[in-house]
This record gives C-alpha cells, sequence and structure tokens, in this order.
C-alpha cells in the first residue's frame, strides 16, 4: 500500500516534468546537460560549492571489522532500554527527504519507507507497538552529534558503519548493504567517476559519499546540500553535472525523474547499521536481536520486497550479522 503511494507520489513528480520539459504538448525529448553552463541561482538553502582541488583528500580511518557488533540478547534489561520503556517512545533519527527509505507518503503525511519501517519493527519489540515512536528529523551531517548528545535512541538513516564513526557511536549489526555510484542525466555522456573531472557533483555534507568524492575525483567541483532530494533538485535545474551517493538512495532518486540513471560501477560497500549511542550495550544487544528476528521470520524479506525490489532488483539474502563478543 505505502509502496503504491510512493508510485503515486513518484509518477506525480514525474507527470509534473513530463509536461514541463514537453511544453504540455508532444512526447518529451531528453534535455541538454549543458554541462559547464550552469543555471544560476536560487540553489537549495545551505548549498555550498567547493571547486576542485589539488589535494585527494583525506585518508580512511583504519580499524578491525567496524560491522561486528555486540551478540543479540532479548533479555531487554538494561538502563536505557529502562529509559525508554519509561517515556512509552521511542525517539528515532532520521530524514524526511530519502525516498524509500524514509520520506512523507504523499497521502496521510507521515513518514513511510525501509528505514521507518526497521525503526517501527525495533519499537514493536521493546514496547509492544510498532507506533510507539517518535521522529526527530536529521540531515546526514547531524547524525552522529544527536546520538553523542543523547537526542534520539538510535537513528535509521542510510547510516554506514564506518571505522571513523565507531569511535564516537556504536552501531547495529548490518541491516542493509548499498554501494557507491554516480547518477547522472541519461544523455549526459557521464558513465563513471573518471567523467566527472572538471565537472560539478551534487553530495549531502557529513557522508561517507562526500569523504569518497574527495578522495576518488579530487577534479571535481563538489556542490553540498541538506538533503538527497536537495540533490535531485540541483541536477533537474542544471545546477550540478551528476549526483554520488549509496546506490539504494541514488535508486530513489531515479523514481523521481525519467531522466536520470545510476551508471558506473560500484565504488565502495556500504554497510547501513542502527546507529546507538556509544556505551549504550543493552540497546545495541536488543537491536541486533530485533534485527535478528527480522532476518529469520521473513520480515526482513517483506520490507526489501515492499520498498525497494523494483528499484534495486531482486531480494538478496539479508546482510550476515557479525558479533565480536
Ligand atoms: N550512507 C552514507 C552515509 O552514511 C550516505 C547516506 C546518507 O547520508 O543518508 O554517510
Amino acid at each position: 500500500m505505502n509502496r503504491h503511494r510512493a508510485r503515486i507520489a513518484a509518477a506525480l513528480i514525474l507527470g509534473i516534468s513530463v509536461l514541463a520539459a514537453a511544453g504540455c504538448g508532444d512526447a518529451p525529448a531528453p534535455p541538454s546537460t549543458g554541462q559547464g553552463d550552469y543555471t544560476a541561482p536560487p540553489l537549495p538553502a545551505n548549498a555550498d560549492l567547493t571547486p576542485p582541488s589539488t589535494a585527494s583528500g583525506t585518508a580512511e580511518t583504519e580499524c578491525a571489522d567496524p560491522t561486528a557488533s555486540l551478540r543479540p540478547s532479548t533479555a531487554a534489561q538494561g538502563p536505557n532500554l529502562d529509559a525508554v520503556r519509561a517515556r512509552g517512545r521511542l525517539v528515532v533519527g532520521l530524514d524526511p527527504g530519502s525516498n524509500l527509505f524514509s520520506f512523507r507518503d504523499p497521502i496521510t503525511g507521515t513518514l513511510a519507507g525501509f528505514d521507518v519501517d526497521i525503526a517501527a519493527e525495533i519499537a514493536r519489540d521493546l514496547l509492544g507497538d510498532p507506533g510507539l515512536v517518535e521522529y526527530r528529523i536529521l540531515g546526514s551531517a547531524d547524525r552522529e552529534k544527536a546520538l553523542q548528545d543523547h537526542t534520539v535512541d538510535v537513528v535509521v538513516k542510510t547510516m554506514t558503519i564506518t571505522c571513523d564513526r565507531r569511535e564516537h557511536v556504536d552501531f547495529s549489526t548490518t541491516y542493509l548493504m548499498a554501494h557507491q555510484r554516480v547518477l547522472a542525466l541519461r544523455d549526459s555522456g557521464i558513465g563513471s567517476m573518471a567523467d566527472l573531472a572538471g565537472k560539478r557533483v551534487c553530495t549531502v555534507g557529513g557522508t561517507t559519499s562526500l569523504d569518497r568524492l574527495h578522495r576518488i575525483q579530487p577534479q571535481a567541483a563538489i556542490m553540498t546540500v541538506p538533503t538527497w532530494a536537495d540533490c535531485l533538485v540541483v541536477l533537474q535545474q542544471r545546477q550540478v553535472d551528476a549526483v554520488s551517493t549509496d546506490d539504494a538512495v541514488l535508486a530513489g532518486l531515479v523514481e523521481q525523474d525519467i531522466y536520470a540513471e545510476v551508471t558506473g560501477p560500484p565504488l565502495s560497500d556500504e554497510p547501513y547499521g542502527v546507529g546507538i549511542p556509544k556505551g549504550n550495550d543493552d540497546m545495541v544487544r536488543f537491536v541486533n536481536a530485533t534485527l535478528q528476528r527480522l532476518r529469520s521470520d521473513g520480515t526482513w524479506d517483506r520490507l526489501y520486497r515492499q520498498w525497494l525490489e523494483h528499484a534495486l532488483g531482486p531480494t538478496p539474502e539479508p546482510p550476515e550479522p557479525i558479533y565480536r563478543d
């Protein structure tokens, strides 16, 4: 049902862009990309353009397998779990601008998507009701701070588990494996990261996507914006030539624009984990127990089929959990 609504929303957006491109008449011709000739502002709020640099970005922090997490426990004992029960709501950080993962259902206005449903399953196990969730809207750049400040219990927002982030926050086991790629308009001639030298690329600040872009293609000018939806807007407005982030996120953008396509090879593994404040081991073990239930009772398959299969291809096996104790 939700997926159906997401498609209605995508079709509406698509219809508007088709009509606009076609002058409300004939079949639309693919619009010209006009690389190097960018539309002037207005840009989305807080957009920022960094010129190409000669430096190739900072090296990635190294550690033992960052996806190894604590063994699941359904004991449901511990101060952080007790605090959520006393409050009666699980406070979840996510954003409303990630189609397929967390976006507003156009009919009900409520948040929907794969990440929203993962959060609801944690609330179901902890509080007995998947609806007992309170959302805190976070940009990608705000996720770690929200966990460090304890303004959220968990973050469920296409968040890659990395060694660097592990220094500040904890993570569940991997609940989805994504891969960074490039999104461009179909007639753009952009087929890989190499083609982005001298071009403008959009990504979101505070992400692994931005770090990798700096490392792999320092000769690109990088526009950072607050949300992935903003990246689609600046691509459609011809203010950038491409967008680069996880294939899972890009698939959500492709659904909203018939002229966009994901191109080039995968550039990285992006294991998504539920972000949890550092030291909240009771919560880590509890969330890992929920994820284990989702993998084994068919819920993970159902959610993948509902939200992602039509955009990313046949439902794979859920990621195998790796435990470190
Ligand atoms: N997975 C990437 C990250 O965690 C990008 C996705 C996002 O920020 O929403 O940085």
